[in-house]
This record gives structure tokens, sequence and C-alpha cells, in this order.
């Protein structure tokens, strides 16, 4: 056994990457480096640095807690309580999903939109299951002019999405809401430029397949949608037309096998006089944008 202080920094490393590997854990090498980042309370690239820098008893003992947390599959976002999104740092806690990067493709097809888009001086965007905050955040960042409302029913994650809302400074032009999908604006006929929502849609069969990190840890109702995974892309597709103004835009992340079914819910209604599909950086189906007639 080594002594405690032959555990440099990069020993450190090295043994916790080859521990997380055995574990089953992908990114094992950043994940150690996050993680032994967030234990000595410093930036990841400082640990470059400092490789043959040994750490003190406490430090040691305040590491191998976090390692133990992420052996039992816990995501590092839910340790360290953070995650990057965009250009932003998000708090997330067991309340939220975790921000995906794939989901940044639904902000930027909102924000292709919006350079096209002539609707309203002042646009409205509105997020529908907001959870973090993260997607209303990004959009209120990278749009100026137009007003973010965010929709959430479960208070706990409404409660992380406020607290996302001050740290990012954009308190002032997020406005939050407490409810369920479009309900709390029905009575609001044609006030949303633009409607956009990453909500689960999971086939609830599949979610027992899915990693340890999600299953375990990320809050189910975020995931689910149901048998089909389609319950709340339906619900949103069926609603949103009555929401939004003429030519306003509906932008729904989806899973990679959804867009046709989606696109004849769409079809259905009658409401919407385009759907396109967007693919994510893997070139997989990711988001349906859909314009109201
Ligand atoms: N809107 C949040 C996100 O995209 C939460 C989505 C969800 O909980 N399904 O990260």
């Amino acid at each position: 056994m080594k002594r405690p202080d032959d555990w440099t920094i990069l020993k450190l490393i090295q043994w916790t990457t080859t521990y997380f590997k055995q574990q089953g854990i992908e990114s094992a090498r950043i994940d150690a480096e996050l993680l032994l980042a967030f234990a000595l309370d410093v930036q990841r690239i400082d640990l470059y640095l400092r490789y043959d820098q040994p750490l003190n008893p406490n430090e040691l003992a305040r590491f191998r807690g976090l390692v133990k947390r992420r052996a039992a599959r816990e995501p590092v976002a839910y340790i360290t309580g953070a995650k990057e999104f965009w250009d932003l740092t998000l708090a997330v806690g067991p309340a939220v999903l975790i921000p995906r990067p794939e989901t940044e493709c639904l902000v930027e097809a909102v924000l292709d939109f919006m350079k096209g888009y002539t609707g309203s001086g002042e646009p409205l965007i509105l997020d529908l299951g907001t959870g973090s905050g993260a997607i209303a955040l990004a959009l209120a960042q990278s749009c100026p002019t137009a007003r973010v409302a965010a929709v959430e029913r479960s208070a706990e994650a409404l409660a992380t999405a406020d607290r996302n809302r001050r740290r990012c400074g954009l308190a002032d032009r997020v406005h939050l809401v407490s409810g369920d999908w479009l309900a709390p604006i029905k009575a609001y006929p044609a006030l949303c430029d633009v409607i956009v929502s990453n909500p689960p849609y999971i086939p609830s069969g599949d979610i027992d397949g899915l990693q340890p990190e999600i299953v375990r840890y990320e809050p189910r109702a975020a995931l689910d949608g149901g048998p089909a995974g389609l319950d709340c892309l339906d619900r949103i597709i069926a609603t949103a037309p009555a929401c939004l103004r003429p030519g306003g835009g509906l932008f729904l992340e989806i899973g990679h096998d959804q867009f046709p079914v989606v696109q004849r819910l769409a079809e259905n209604r009658g409401a919407y006089r385009e759907a396109v599909c967007r693919q994510d950086y893997g070139g997989h189906d990711r988001v349906a944008c859909l314009v109201r007639c």
C-alpha cells in the first residue's frame, strides 16, 4: 500500500481511471479528472500543472468519497452539482435531467428559425418542461430581443431553474411558470412565437435497459414518454397550435426513430404547414421543427 504522500495528482488520476474502467465507466479518465478537480476545488486544467503534487489526508478522504459515488454509477454532474450546457454552467440535482449535448441542437434549431422570423418585434419563446432551465436560459442568452418563459410542473425542478436563471444573470429575462405543459397559458391564444420542449420521449419499457447512471439516478418523470414514448410529444403537438401565432414554430427533441410518427401526428392536426427534422452531431434524427399555418 502506498503511503498517503505517494498519492500525487497524476498517480491518483491513473489509478482512478483504471478503477472506473473496471467498473464499466466509459468516460473513466475525464471523470477521474473532473472529480479530482472538484475535490481540490480547482479547474481541471490546473491538475496538469500540478501532476507531482501529493494530496493531504483531507483531500484524499474527500476524493475517495467522490470516487465511491461515481463507482456506484452516480453521474458526475450530480456529484459536482454542475453541468455545462451551451456556454452556461448550470446547477443540477436529482430533481432535474442532466442537460445533454444533443439538446444544444434543439437550441440551434430555434435560433436558426428566429433569424428568418418576422412575426413580432419582441418575440415570446416558451420552453415546456424546463427542468434545470437549460433550453430557456440558452435561448434567453442568445436571443437578446426575445422574451422567454419556462413552464415546469415539478416544484423542485422549478427551484433549480430559478437558481440557474439567477446564476446566469438572466433572472429578469426568463419568466418561470409552474404548471403542466401548455395548461398555464391556454387562456392566452396565439401568445407564443416559438414553443420549444425536450419532453420525456423514451418508451417506458426501454428505460430499464439504459445506462445505470440514467436508470438509477435521473428523474423517471423526465424520461418516460409512455408505452411508445409519444405521450408528451402527442399532447404538445395537439395543444401547441392554439398557443402559437400563425407562422410560429414548435420545436421538439425526439428519439432517433420517432420523426415519421411525429410528422404523422402533426399532419393529422392539420394546423402545421411544415414539418422538418434536424440531426444531432451523431447524425441521428433529433429535432422536429413544425411551423404553424
Ligand atoms: N428541458 C430540460 C433539458 O432539456 C429538461 C428536459 C426533461 O426533463 N425532459 O435538459
